[in-house]
């Protein structure tokens, strides 16, 4: 088990597992949130996978769900595509999460996060009532597990989240919280919208970005401490609301300006945590 507020990163596991491990543990980031490696759903690749975990020390905090067919280009096109919300595509992608869960208990990963899309913020829409069943479903399924679903924000406000967290009813569903999202969609400010979701959150992206400047677009995702987010603050409140778990860095461009931003995002947070005496 990682320190409390130990590094983290959100990567992919592209290639060979050991050698994405090892840039990260090379980072001096001691956990990661992975991304849902089809390639390496098979027995060879959960024993290499495990191998790449025990070798580096570097631990899998999380299986991040992603399903073919999503796309983030624009508000209406993420509203079409991403998660659980569009009907045409709801079952198979709730087959692949089941999937997904059971590659990750191979793994002794206990924790599946997912983007589920639009949830409707009317609890009248007759949508609601259906992806709120799905939900449970996929609760209960992973509780049988040992594992719990943590809902990615920022697809919604925080209050519109908790309705849906009360409306599931279910103990291991929790939020991965998303700061930059929150600001991405237009949605939420989101230190206040920890006091809403505050009890739920088990899990979090080291995020940043700016509001967006036109209908139907996302705003820009920044380098962490160069957006709207005010890291400092964020980083700040989320210790006095006693969250211990690992700080998980995303920023979501690839190639060596990624690795430079995640160097540097690594060095804010440690400032952060400096000043506020955490190590
Ligand atoms: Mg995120």
């Amino acid at each position: 088990m990682a320190e409390e507020l130990a590094l983290g990163l959100m990567t992919g596991l592209h290639g060979e597992p050991y050698d994405a491990l090892e840039a990260v543990r090379e980072l001096g980031i001691p956990t990661v949130q992975a991304s849902y490696p089809a390639h390496l759903d098979n027995d060879e690749g959960v024993l290499k996978v495990r191998e790449a975990s025990d070798r580096t020390g570097v631990e899998i905090t999380t299986v991040f769900c992603g399903f073919p067919g999503e796309s983030y280009a624009d508000i209406p096109t993420v509203r079409a595509t991403v998660g659980l919300v569009p009907e045409a595509t709801r079952a198979e992608r709730v087959g692949r999460i089941s999937e997904i869960a059971a590659f990750a208990q191979k793994l002794h990963v206990w924790r599946i996060g997912a983007h589920i899309g639009f949830v409707p913020e009317e609890e009248s829409d007759p949508q609601y009532a259906a992806i709120v069943g799905v939900v449970q479903g996929i609760c209960d399924e992973l509780k049988d597990r040992g594992q719990v679903f943590a809902l990615e924000t920022g697809q919604e406000t925080a209050a519109a989240l908790r309705g849906f967290i009360d409306a599931v009813g279910r103990d291991n569903l929790k939020v991965n919280f998303d700061p930059a999202n929150m600001i991405l969609y237009g949605n939420d400010e989101p230190i206040p919208a920890m006091d809403v979701l505050g009890p739920w959150i088990d899990g979090v992206h080291c995020k940043d970005g700016s509001w967006p400047t036109a209908p139907d677009q996302l705003g820009e995702e920044k380098p962490l401490g160069e957006g709207d987010v005010n890291i400092a603050a964020w980083i700040e409140k989320l210790i006095s609301i006693g969250y211990r778990g690992p700080l998980t860095i995303e920023r979501e461009i690839s190639g060596e300006q990624q690795r430079q931003d995640i160097i540097k995002g690594k060095q804010v947070i440690e400032e952060i945590l400096k000043k506020n005496r955490v190590r």
